[in-house]
């Protein structure tokens, strides 16, 4: 899960990294008594999960209210790669006397975290590792060893990160490393990290991906997930249903068992002249409670036409997801057909069992490739 800026620096926050104070607001009028919390001057800044906001004129600075106004107005609502600003976040403005970049993400080859310290913070990191490759200092942490604050120091001294920036970088850096070990980040980018004309080190923006994996020991972040602005409603049923779905833009539904199965699934019916509207891995137990859910969340969707289910049975017995079909079918109103492709453990039997149920709204096809050109052209029709 992404981060949102604000969300983000929160979190950074209960790890003792500085952030500058601000809070959130979703009009104009919330931006202004939220700059006057913070203390003019101002930055306001887009809330939207994607970089270059600044360059897209999300981050503007705002010397008094009607600045405040000026700026905040034009920031709401407006869209930044496909992303529509929602909400803004006002922070007290910092000046600036270098920007330096720092993160901390996983290099799975190596098994071991990578650090990334640059004294060339501010533009994108991809720039910098294009022009000036040298001007990224790396460190390769064990994660049984940690990092100390000796080999904070040592790395930064590398980056060369100007001498008075030196003592408090250290210091964060190892507070951004526990924040991404103890925190369960994939991700935690701060670009820019500031020095300050009067000598502070602090985080001006903040990049964090949680590892959802690692949910179940952070309630916590059930707060995050609540203030999304930006989810698709359909992954937002599916994802209370349970299920492991991505909303796409096409109108063949599917359902298939298994994440493998189901990207192929979607290759076939691209191939065939379709596109998906979805992907939905249904994984193992292909119950009637799982089908009949995968049915509703795809029969939400108005772009829907048709619907592909694409079942190779294994441990899951197909003649188990023919009654699961039969009981969802029963249970859903369905807008669209439904095209069956069911094979593997006990295919014969599941056929059997769906025989009687077939009709223009239930068609069975003996292979993947049939089922496909079925599902597309009855969405074309
Ligand atoms: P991004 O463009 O999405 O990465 O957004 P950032 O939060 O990194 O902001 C972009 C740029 O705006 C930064 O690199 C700064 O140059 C500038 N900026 C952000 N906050 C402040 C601030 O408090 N004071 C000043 N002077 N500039 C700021
Ligand atoms: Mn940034």
């Amino acid at each position: 899960m992404d981060l949102y800026e604000y969300q983000g620096k929160q979190y950074f926050a209960r790890f003792g990294i500085p952030v500058s104070p601000g809070g959130v607001a979703d009009t104009v009028d919330e931006a202004v008594s939220q700059a006057e919390k913070a203390g003019y001057p101002v930055v306001i800044k887009a809330q939207v999960k994607v970089g270059g906001r600044g360059k897209a004129g999300g981050v503007k600075l705002a010397a008094d209210q009607d600045e405040v106004r000026l700026h905040a107005g034009n920031i709401l609502g407006l869209d930044i790669k496909g992303h529509v600003v929602k909400r803004l976040w006002v922070e007290h403005a910092s000046d600036i006397a270098k920007e330096y970049y720092a993160s901390f993400t996983l290099d799975r080859p190596a098994k071991l975290h990578l650090g990334m310290l640059s004294a060339e913070g501010g533009v994108e990191i991809e720039e910098v590792a294009q022009t000036n490759p040298d001007a990224i200092a790396k460190i390769h942490v064990d994660p049984v060893a940690g990092l100390s604050e000796e080999v904070a120091r040592e790395w930064v001294d590398r980056a060369d990160l100007d001498p008075e920036a030196r003592e408090q970088a250290a210091t964060l850096l190892v507070r951004l490393y526990h924040c991404y070990t103890e925190g369960d980040c994939d991700l935690a980018e701060i670009n820019p990290l500031i020095l300050t004309p009067e000598g502070q080190v602090h985080a001006l923006d903040a990049k964090v991906t949680l590892d959802e994996n690692a949910s179940f020991r952070h309630p916590e972040w059930e707060e995050f997930a609540a203030a999304e602005t930006e989810v698709d409603p359909r992954e937002k049923m599916a994802k209370e249903k349970g299920l492991n779905y991505i909303g796409l833009s096409g109108d063949v539904g599917i359902i298939a068992n298994g994440a493998g199965l189901a990207m192929s699934t979607l290759d076939v019916v691209t191939q065939v002249g379709g596109q998906a509207a979805n992907f939905l891995d249904i994984g193992g137990g292909a119950n009637a409670d799982v089908m009949a859910a995968a049915l509703e969340v795809i029969n939400a969707d108005p772009a829907v036409k048709s619907i592909l289910v694409n079942i190779f049975g294994g441990i899951t017995r197909v003649d188990e997801v023919a009654k699961g079909i039969i009981e969802a079918m029963g249970r859903v109103e369905l807008n669209s057909p439904v095209v069956m492709r069911l094979d593997g453990t006990n295919a014969e039997a599941g056929r059997a069992l769906l025989a009687d149920h077939l009709s223009e709204a239930l068609i069975a096809e003996p292979t993947m490739l049939d089922a496909a050109r079925r599902a597309v052209a009855l969405a074309k029709a």
